[in-house]
């Protein structure tokens, strides 16, 4: 599909992508003033809605912007946005801005936030890996901490992430991996990760890093699995020494770990539990969900 055909919502009007523009003078272009979400949809449904919105308007909430749509609002244009497009299998980026504004900084400059809805195919993210694993490579860009920056709000500011993975690419890395300024495991630049050991699955606490929905899908499928889970902070050592290591993200899916910093995981290919979870996930997109083409 052609971007510049798509229809993209913007601000009450439907415009073709290439007609969908923002001012310059927009808070979110000028200093990424603004939050947004990543979401999917699978065999015309959309998954996960509920929990995307939620999390959409807490980060809103959390740096004082008031969304001109209710959560409702918000669902029917994102729904509407999938048929307009004649999209069964989408990406779904709302993004809410503080709006156009005065060039300075103070938040009173803007008045009216912005809201965008981007609705288009995207395959799978790590393209060809999942059967093979990803490499990941430890980022020198420490995660921002708590106290600095709350990793729960998705803010539209993503260049720790976007510089971690030029890293990543530098090195010949599939994936940066993040570590906290105390040395603990934190995340991926757009996933969460989990170690297995002993059939106990370990993942960083939910208060520094994003509170992935796709990590508590799979906390919950853990626990229904009958498997140990425990949220707790992780070491690299704890990492390099586990059975099995895997990503998990709206964009990533889940995705096995086979090398972190030129250590091999394992055996070096993608663990039982890990595509034990794959299988899971997959089977759960493909039922759940909000649909798209029918009344709602
Ligand atoms: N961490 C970061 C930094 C992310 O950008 C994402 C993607 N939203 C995740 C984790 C995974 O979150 P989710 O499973 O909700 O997509």
């Amino acid at each position: 599909m052609n971007e510049d055909e798509l229809w993209v919502y913007i601000d009450g009007n439907y415009l073709r992508g290439k007609d969908a523009k923002i001012s310059v003078f927009d808070h979110c272009f000028l200093y990424g003033d603004g939050v947004f979400e990543g979401i999917r949809a699978y065999n015309g449904r959309v998954f996960k809605l509920d929990e995307h919105i939620e999390r959409l308007y807490n980060s809103a909430k959390a740096i004082f912007i008031e969304p001109p749509l209710t959560k409702e609002e918000m669902k029917k244009v994102i729904i509407e946005c999938l048929r307009k497009n004649g999209l069964k299998d989408a990406y779904i980026r709302p993004i809410i801005s503080r709006g156009t504004g005065t060039m300075g900084l103070d938040p009173r400059g803007c008045r009216n936030p912005t809201v965008v809805i981007i609705t288009m195919p995207w395959g799978k993210y790590y393209g060809d890996l999942y059967d093979k694993g990803i490499k990941v490579a430890t980022s020198p860009y420490r995660a921002i901490p708590p106290d600095c920056f709350s990793p729960s709000i998705k803010a539209c500011q993503y260049l720790p992430n976007i510089i971690s993975k030029a890293f990543a690419n530098f090195v010949g890395a599939d994936e940066a991996l993040r570590i906290t300024k105390e040395g603990f495991v934190a995340e991926g630049t757009g996933d969460n990760i989990f170690l297995v050991n002993n059939n106990t699955l370990k993942t960083p606490p939910s208060n520094i890093v994003l509170k992935g929905i796709t990590r508590e899908i799979v906390i919950d499928m853990a626990k229904k699995e009958g498997l140990k889970v425990s949220e707790e902070n992780i070491t690299l050592y704890e990492l390099y020494t586990a059975d099995e290591v895997f990503l998990t993200g709206t964009a990533a899916e889940i995705v096995p770990v086979v090398e972190i910093d030129g250590i091999k995981i394992g055996k070096g290919v993608p663990g039982k539990i890990t595509k034990r979870f794959m299988k899971l996930y997959e089977d759960l997109t493909k039922k759940e969900g909000v649909p798209i083409y029918e009344e709602v």
